[in-house]
């Protein structure tokens, strides 16, 4: 059924290339999985404030999910976020097929080393290798002059800021703070898994960032003794099941055993079979 909206959608490559034709002046990307929620939406009001059009990509980028992931049951509801979108002001949508995106004989893949290595690289295998080669693809259709990220997904940030610098993309990387619900819970899509009691769970990784945030501003830059303070937090969380708590540098992700400068403290839990990321800058 075709959709009916005022924002203009490209389905394809090709027509999201004479979208980008008509385009006299400065583009912004706002790359996105869809189902969209404030944390999206701050992005493309910050993309049309600093250029003349905003593209916002919807597309769920199946080679940046694991077997056993939520791919076939992430959200999705593309009416809705068109009508958001549309509300926003947004030039235009591109939401291609997966088949459009990925040729059947594709064998490149861009692969970003050393800062994939820890915290979601090393839980997620193969996941930053899905991100950095759509999104290199993105850059390469949609050719914008500045691409919009959520400071909520840290490791990914430093990704793509490794991708522009390292493969030489002509454009500028703008990352925008993390948003959250008014009792502190980042915004995610994911986080419509949640039922009521998995919500008020859900709190903890807050209420642990904010633990670490209260150290560092007594004083305290021993590392350990930041993730060991989160990590009591976190088990007193019955439903919570850590993955991984960081304080590492925000340009290498390497662990810290002393804050010094900044420090990029990261959490991921599972609250049943829903895994939440979150994450704080301390001295930033
Ligand atoms: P996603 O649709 O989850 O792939 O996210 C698309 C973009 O929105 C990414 O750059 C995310 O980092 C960003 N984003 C997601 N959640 C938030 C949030 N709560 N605050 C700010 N940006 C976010």
């Amino acid at each position: 059924m075709p959709l009916i909206t005022a924002v203009r959608v490209a389905d394809t490559i090709a027509g999201m290339r004479r979208a980008r034709e008509e385009m006299c002046g400065t583009v912004g990307l706002v790359p996105t999985m869809g189902y969209l929620h404030e944390g999206h939406l701050s992005l493309v009001r910050r993309s049309r404030r600093d250029n003349d059009y905003t593209v916002v990509s919807i597309f769920v980028n199946p080679t940046q999910f694991g077997p056993g992931e939520d791919l076939s049951r992430y959200p999705r509801d593309i009416s809705r976020d068109l009508g958001l979108l549309e509300k926003l002001g947004t030039d235009v949508v591109f939401s291609p097929p997966p088949e459009d995106m990925y040729y059947e004989d594709a064998s490149s893949w861009i692969v970003v080393e050393k800062v994939t290595d820890r915290l979601e690289g090393a839980v997620r295998p193969g996941h930053f290798r899905g991100v950095a080669t759509v999104v290199g693809k993105l850059f390469n259709i949609v050719e914008p002059h500045r691409a919009y990220f959520g400071q909520k997904d840290a490791q990914q940030v430093v990704v793509i800021q490794k991708i522009v610098a390292d493969l030489d993309f002509n454009l500028e990387v703008v990352v925008c703070p993390t948003v959250r619900e008014p009792d502190g819970l980042a915004m995610s899509s994911r986080n419509s898994y949640l039922d009521s009691e998995q919500r008020r769970a859900a709190l903890v990784l807050y209420h642990s960032l904010q633990k670490a945030q209260r150290e560092y501003s007594a004083g305290v830059r021993d590392a350990g003794r930041i993730r060991r303070e989160m990590a009591e937090i976190l088990q007193s969380e019955q439903l919570a099941e850590v993955d991984y708590i960081s304080v590492a540098s925000p340009l290498t992700m390497e662990e810290l055993d002393t804050v010094e400068d900044q420090a990029l403290v990261s959490l991921a839990v599972k609250i049943g079979k829903t895994r939440l990321i979150d994450n704080i800058v301390l001295g930033g």
